[in-house]
């Protein structure tokens, strides 16, 4: 979806909504994979200072990661373009749920944003709630195309990078500039980059390290090694 459409018309909104009604229950029910969890643990083993993610499923929270930075927000938060209120999309579910009673559409399909294919008919009769606070329009907490991460946040996550000793790339191509920015930030300040990643990405030419595999195979081995250097540390004689 990209932002300016979403801003453009209520049909358009309507039409968004409804996909992400439908398409709900089966991406909020989603669990983190063994890749997920080898990452909290990680952290925990405090091999992992900060993780950054262009996932808005809010798995990397949900497997235990707590020091973690939603490069393009989550899809779990709603904000009001009007007066900026944060609220939670599962309580909006249940909204939406009410103000609908008698609205049904059958799913024909699902993308991995949570978005539901509907025909024109199926989503004219839909609803869509507005802001509890101030009526204004409600929007989920994600990165739309033509939208921009916050500065902030931008920011924050550079200060994390210079606290770090080396950037570990998983499972992503890197190929939008929001994330290929730190990659890039991190080969000038000559820290080693590793790729764990099945294909080719942008930031391939700056990496020490290239794996193509799958991050849920290789992850857990990183833990074992961890935990396993842990043990081995020689004792002082
Ligand atoms: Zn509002």
């Amino acid at each position: 979806m990209q932002f300016s459409d979403f801003l453009k018309s209520a049909a358009n909104r309507r039409r968004y909504w409804a996909r992400n009604y439908v398409g709900w229950e089966e991406f909020s029910s989603r669990q983190p994979n063994e890749g997920h969890f080898a990452l909290a643990t990680l952290e925990k083993l405090g091999k992992v200072h900060w993780l950054v993610t262009q996932n808005v499923d809010a798995l990397h929270s949900r497997a235990g990661s707590q020091r973690v930075s939603e490069l393009h927000g989550s899809a779990h938060r709603v904000i009001c373009l009007g007066c900026n209120q944060l609220s939670s999309r599962h309580d909006l579910q249940v909204r939406i749920k009410e103000l609908n009673p008698t609205w049904e559409a059958t799913a024909s399909g699902h993308a991995p944003d949570g978005d539901t294919f509907l025909t024109d008919e199926e989503v004219q009769d839909f609803n869509v709630p507005p802001c509890a606070n101030c009526g204004g329009i409600l929007k989920p907490q994600v990165v739309f195309f033509g939208d921009s991460v916050p500065k902030e946040l931008v920011n924050f996550i550079h200060e994390r990078l210079l606290e770090s000793d080396s950037l570990l790339i998983v499972g992503s191509s890197v190929e939008v500039y929001s994330s290929y920015r730190y990659a890039h930030a991190a080969w000038q300040q000559n820290k080693h980059i590793a790729i764990l990643n099945i294909g080719v990405t942008r930031a391939d030419k700056l990496a020490s390290i290239k794996l193509s595999a799958i991050a849920g195979d290789v992850l857990p081995r990183l833990v074992s090694l961890s935990v396993g250097s842990k043990k081995s540390v020689p004792k002082e004689t």
